[in-house]
């Protein structure tokens, strides 16, 4: 029987995800499938809780990945922490922000929203300011906004959050594996991250890390958890403790793969890693700049591992942003990212994360730009 994988051709991920997955995590996808309640499976699941641990900055207990993407890890951690009538703050400055508060709604909680320009980051003194006027029940932001390239204020935040008592949701989906997320030390009370941004694995699994004080909060619910598939009080059963029961059949090769991928950054080490996104981003804006290209985003506030580039206006007025885009993939089998919301058609998202975080790679890029924007 033929079908159309023989045809898929090696791209070059750019873009804001997924990002290039390294052979490690590609063999250990194809390792052979266990039962998900084989002994040695679930040494697996304890070895990448450990992991997740180390790479999260957390002595949390309840550190797990979810099953489904991103967005999945955002859905559990408001699920898991609102009941209807609960008063939640949004700050918000570009689509994943907006996606909270949408989220947040649907479950009835009383949803205030604070919002920042696109393309800058969250400002204290409007978060305090809110602070002071209401109690809430949680405060969420995302760290590595990667709808703009802007990068949070999570640790100078989750201080005034703690002041008030509320609890602090971040996420983490771009940020983690590829700048230091510290969980315990930034007082983040339930943090969700993606395997496919910075981690390099492919899409599939959302780590979750929820801190005493959310699991306190999530067993005096009055309310049952209203999504099944996302409760945490059944979940645990299935990957903490001696007896595990089954919840649902968990995506076991994707397993492998996360526990790989999390391998391969622990051994590279969490500063080395850090610090190629660090090189990485210096290098690509170098090369920009070299093309007359500009970021978005001050110095001071950008994220190494997304990189908002403004698309000059003469691409702008001919109406070729989307072909310049093609272009890269079709010639050269290079993927970058569009811009999204207000910022479509004004930039270009290229990503620098975890495996793609290399100087051949922006070498490549910018060759085959250099040539399709001439
Ligand atoms: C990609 C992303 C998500 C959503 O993740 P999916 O894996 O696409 O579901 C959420 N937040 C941020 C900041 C992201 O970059």
């Amino acid at each position: 029987m033929q079908n159309l994988l023989s045809g898929i051709k090696p791209t070059l991920l750019m873009g804001p995800g997924p990002s290039c997955v390294p052979d490690a995590v590609y063999k250990a996808l194809a390792m052979p499938t266990l039962g998900h309640l084989d002994p040695y499976f679930i040494r697996i699941m304890d070895e990448i809780k450990e992991q997740l641990k180390t790479v999260m900055s957390t002595k949390n207990h309840l550190t797990m990945p979810m099953s489904g993407t991103g967005s999945a890890g955002m859905e559990t951690c408001f699920v898991n922490l609102l009941e209807p009538k609960d008063k939640v703050l949004i700050l918000i400055n570009g689509v994943f922000g907006k996606r909270m508060q949408d989220l947040a709604s649907r479950l009835g909680a009383e949803v205030d929203a604070l919002e920042f320009e696109w393309g800058t980051p969250v400002l204290l003194d409007k978060v305090e300011e809110a602070l002071k006027k209401n109690n809430y029940k949680v405060v969420a932001v995302v760290h590595a906004e990667t709808s703009t390239g802007v990068c949070n204020p999570v640790k100078e935040i989750g201080e005034l959050v703690a002041k008030s008592g509320a609890l602090f949701l971040v996420d983490a989906v771009t940020s983690l594996g590829g700048m230091p997320v510290l969980t315990d030390e930034w007082k983040i009370d339930a943090i969700y991250s993606g395997t496919q941004k910075c981690l390099s694995c492919p899409p599939g699994l959302s780590p979750v890390s929820f801190s005493a004080r959310a699991v306190e909060t999530l067993k005096n619910r009055k309310t049952k958890v209203p999504n099944w598939y996302l409760d945490l009080t059944m979940i645990i059963n299935y990957w903490e403790g001696q007896n595990r029961s089954y919840h649902h059949t968990a995506p076991i090769n994707m397993l492998y793969a996360l526990d790989a991928a999390l391998s391969e950054i622990l051994n590279e080490g969490l500063p080395t890693v850090y610090e190629r996104h660090k090189k990485a981003h210096n290098e690509l804006v170098t090369k920009l700049d070299a093309l007359g290209l500009e970021m978005l985003v001050t110095p001071e506030a950008r994220l190494p591992m997304l990189n908002a580039v403004k698309i000059p206006k003469k691409i702008i007025d001919a109406k070729s942003e989307a072909n310049i885009r093609k272009r890269l993939l079709d010639e050269y089998n290079i993927e970058i990212g569009a811009g999204l919301g207000p910022l479509a058609g004004q930039i270009w998202r290229i990503g620098l994360m975890g495996h793609t975080a290399r100087t051949e790679n922006i070498n490549t890029l910018c060759n085959a730009l250099k040539t399709v924007l001439s």
